[in-house]
């Protein structure tokens, strides 16, 4: 009986097209210690729960591509909670200590606490809690940070680009109040949603005026403020080179009204480099994954809305365990195809695009953010 051929996606130049997707002839049960070609283990996973969202940021879903008539998936296409859990386990199984839910926006998934509670009650191979988090653009959290705290949420980041009205509108195209993302900051650190941090990306001439601004308010709250470096991610936003602010730039640009210093990282594989204000009084996160690629500790699988494996942000393909999940696959079947994917992996696309940044950057087909999670 031919019991399983089974339809995994994939044009990674590791597996042939014209092979015959099979399952490793051999399963293995998970060590908790696997590592990939550049011997990076898998710690991370960051799981996306919608590919929809209510802003429309320039630099991610820009709306002359993401309007009315754009075909967001199916519900039927997207991984069920149930689903998703079965595949988090077996991706802690392998190592994963930190799951980060994602999207689009995470805080438009129906019913998103009952899946945090499924997850958070996931425990590491040593018996340990997981560090489950989520990234959200703040629109909703005022609204549902108790129910996700109560749920097990450990803590959240969230999105913001500006404190100026016409500036945050600029980079969402949305009609949404900075005050009511403050609000839901707020309330999550009432609730205990932290530590918490706040992304800004930072494009110039669109709210690269807002650095500064951004800096000061933030310094004196429970909040970590990280600059982001605008990224080539996807291929609908229309990147170009001169619209990054390097990160040495932003540093610079602080240094000469808030004197800081560089501080060791947190652990190995922390994306953002820290730097703590002279007076002691709060700390910033510079993300550079365009200037400084940080490739060579990348620890991150994603998964996508549909349930696909993307092993670097930057992939052109993903790998179809859905269709593992909707057939008669056991876990260990699935967690081994999770094995040997991941020791194949030996992405460092940021690495290459700093290499070549106007070669790479543009004709390569890639998966766009709001579908992978950010
Ligand atoms: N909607 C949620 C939000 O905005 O926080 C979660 C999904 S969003 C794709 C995750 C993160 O990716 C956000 O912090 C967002 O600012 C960042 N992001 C999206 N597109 C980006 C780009 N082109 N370059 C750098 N960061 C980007
Ligand atoms: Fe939506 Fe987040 Fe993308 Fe902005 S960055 S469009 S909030 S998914
Ligand atoms: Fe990781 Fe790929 Fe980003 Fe490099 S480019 S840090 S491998 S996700």
């Amino acid at each position: 009986m031919t019991k399983k051929v089974i339809p995994l996606i994939d044009s990674r130049s590791f597996l042939p097209p014209s092979l015959p997707p099979t399952l490793p002839s051999i399963l293995e049960a998970p060590t908790g210690l696997i590592a990939d070609e550049l011997g990076r283990p898998l710690h991370d996973l960051r799981i996306s729960v919608t590919d929809r969202c209510n802003f429309r940021c320039v630099y991610c879903m820009p709306r002359a591509v993401f309007d009315k008539d754009y075909a967001f998936l199916p519900h039927t296409a997207l991984l069920s909670f149930e689903e998703i859990t079965r595949l988090a386990s077996l991706f802690v199984a392998h190592g994963v200590h930190k799951i980060r839910l994602t999207g689009g926006e995470p805080l438009l998934r129906k019913h998103i606490e009952t899946l945090i509670a499924m997850l958070s009650a996931l425990k590491t191979p040593d018996g340990k809690e997981l560090d489950l988090t989520l990234t959200t653009n703040g629109s909703l959290l005022a609204k549902k940070a108790q129910a996700l705290k109560d749920a097990g949420l450990k803590r959240v980041t969230v999105s913001l680009d500006a404190l100026d009205e016409n500036i945050f509108q600029r980079m969402n195209d949305a009609d949404f109040p900075v005050s009511e993302v403050l609000r839901g900051l707020d309330v999550a650190h009432q609730v205990g949603l932290g530590p918490i941090k706040v992304n800004m990306v930072v494009k110039r001439g669109v709210n690269d005026q807002e650095i500064l601004p951004m800096a000061r308010y933030f310094k004196n709250t429970p909040y970590i403020l990280r600059f982001i470096e605008y990224m080539d991610v996807g291929a609908s936003n229309g990147w170009k080179m001169d619209e990054v602010v390097p990160s040495a730039e932003v540093a610079q640009l602080i240094q000469t009204e808030l004197p800081m210093q560089p501080v060791a990282a947190n652990y190995l594989g922390e994306t953002a480099q820290r730097w703590r204000y002279a007076d002691g009084i709060g700390e910033i996160g510079l993300i550079s994954s365009v200037t400084q690629a940080f490739c060579h500790d990348c620890s991150r699988a994603r998964l996508s809305t549909e349930g696909k494996l993307y092993t670097c942000l930057f992939a052109s393909a993903g790998h179809d365990l859905r269709a593992l999940l909707r057939s008669e696959c056991s876990d260990q079947e699935i967690s081994s195809v999770i094995g040997q994917l991941w020791r194949a992996r030996d992405d460092r696309y940021s690495e290459l695009r700093t290499q070549n940044t106007e070669g790479l950057a543009s004709p390569r087909k890639k998966v766009e953010m709001s579908y992978i999670g950010g």
